[in-house]
């Protein structure tokens, strides 16, 4: 049933700033384009549904790769302005916008293809990969084709000192007036929800954890309700420890193999700081048979997803080699479905913590 949740969240994506900043992000767009077209041998001739179509944007790449027909579903009321762009130029014959959402739409034939940006910031977040799922249970011929067809959640720890100390330490002089007793305050308003900011491969402290490996040809929705993993961090410096970093990457086509999965021993560096920079050597991707990735990784070109930090309300002071483990669970919020959230259990060096945050 359609709650009250989704009329707001489909109301959000009537508003064509956020399609605009989408289509802005050439890393994302640009991935799609070539993905669609790099599948060319798939989908010309054949029958594709773009499961949350916006703008048509999607759609339109796969009629330009030859589709024969594309059902374009969008429950927002961008499918209006979709259908306008569509008639614009001339793809009637080949597109059919539905306005609707997936799980309702009536499309009266198997498909061959599925293509969706369904991706939220800690790929998660929206849970919109159930639509998705809906779709491919729905309507996707065996073997079809679904682009993206992997994603990959992370996580790392990181150290961001000008980060903390601008959100808290600048409380301690403020115009010569020491304001140090708004810290605990700081602290709760600046780290109590997990935040989507920029950070960069010299602010994590050691190879990443894999989160959850999706693969969207066999995923079901029961999965996603609960995501939980244990870690095992051995940090590469000696740093303060702030939080815990989020990024994913999505694959189209045959999987890759991860740039975390062939790391080979690399000599650390002291900086003249005398931080020893070892997680910005991570080496790139051999990604041999060149499958396509978009990859919102720190060390990567950034995209509108950036990465999500949940940041702890102290730092924990860390040793090079030091070990920090422990488990995450990722669960639906009961408060609003497309809400997450976010229960980290950590340990280091004998002291135990626990951090409970929800993306609202
Ligand atoms: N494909 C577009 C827009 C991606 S944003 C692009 O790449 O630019 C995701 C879109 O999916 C939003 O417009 C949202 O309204 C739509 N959407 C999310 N869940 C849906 C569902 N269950 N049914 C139909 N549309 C959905």
């Amino acid at each position: 049933p359609c709650t009250d949740f989704d009329v707001a969240y489909f109301h959000s994506y009537a508003h064509l700033g956020i399609h605009e900043e989408m289509i802005k992000d050439r890393v994302r767009t640009e991935a799609y384009r070539n993905a669609i077209f790099r599948h060319q041998d798939r989908i010309e001739g054949k029958v594709v549904v773009d499961v949350g179509c916006g703008t048509g944007i999607l759609s339109i790449f796969c009629a330009q790769a030859g589709a024969r027909r594309v059902y374009a579903v969008d429950a927002s009321d961008i499918a209006v302005q979709a259908n306008e762009v569509v008639k614009a130029n001339n793809l009637t014959d080949t597109i059919t916008v539905l306005h609707g959402r997936v799980e309702d739409v009536e499309i009266d034939e198997e498909v061959d293809v599925i293509v969706s940006e369904w991706m939220g910031y800690m790929l998660l977040y929206e849970s919109m990969l159930g639509s998705v799922i809906t779709a491919r249970d729905r309507w996707l011929k065996p073997g079809g084709l679904i682009l993206p067809s992997y994603a990959k959640l992370y996580m790392a720890p990181v150290s961001h000192p000008c980060r903390y100390s601008e959100s808290v330490d600048f409380w301690q002089n403020v115009y010569g007036i020491d304001m140090s007793v708004m810290m605990p305050l700081a602290k709760q308003c600046a780290f109590e929800e997990p935040s989507v900011e920029l950070i960069s491969g010299e602010h994590v402290l050691t190879w990443p954890h894999l989160v959850k490996n999706v693969d969207c040809s066999t995923v079901t929705i029961h999965e996603l309700e609960c995501v939980t993993t244990k870690f095992k961090f051995t940090s590469m410096m000696r740093a303060p420890f702030h939080g815990f970093a989020f990024w994913f990457d999505v694959e189209f086509g045959a999987p890759a193999m991860s740039d975390y999965d062939c790391i080979q021993q690399s000599a650390s560096v002291e900086t003249t700081d005398g931080r020893v920079t070892e997680s910005s050597q991570r080496k790139k991707r051999s990604n041999p048979n060149e499958t396509l990735v978009l990859s919102t990784a720190p060390e990567e070109a950034p995209t509108h997803w950036q990465q999500t930090i949940v940041y702890f309300y102290d730092p924990i002071d860390v040793e090079q080699d030091q070990l920090i483990e422990g488990s995450l669970t990722l669960s639906q919020s009961k408060e609003n479905p497309r809400f997450m959230n976010i229960h980290l259990e950590y340990a280091s060096n004998g002291r135990f913590f626990v951090k409970e945050s929800v993306m609202r």
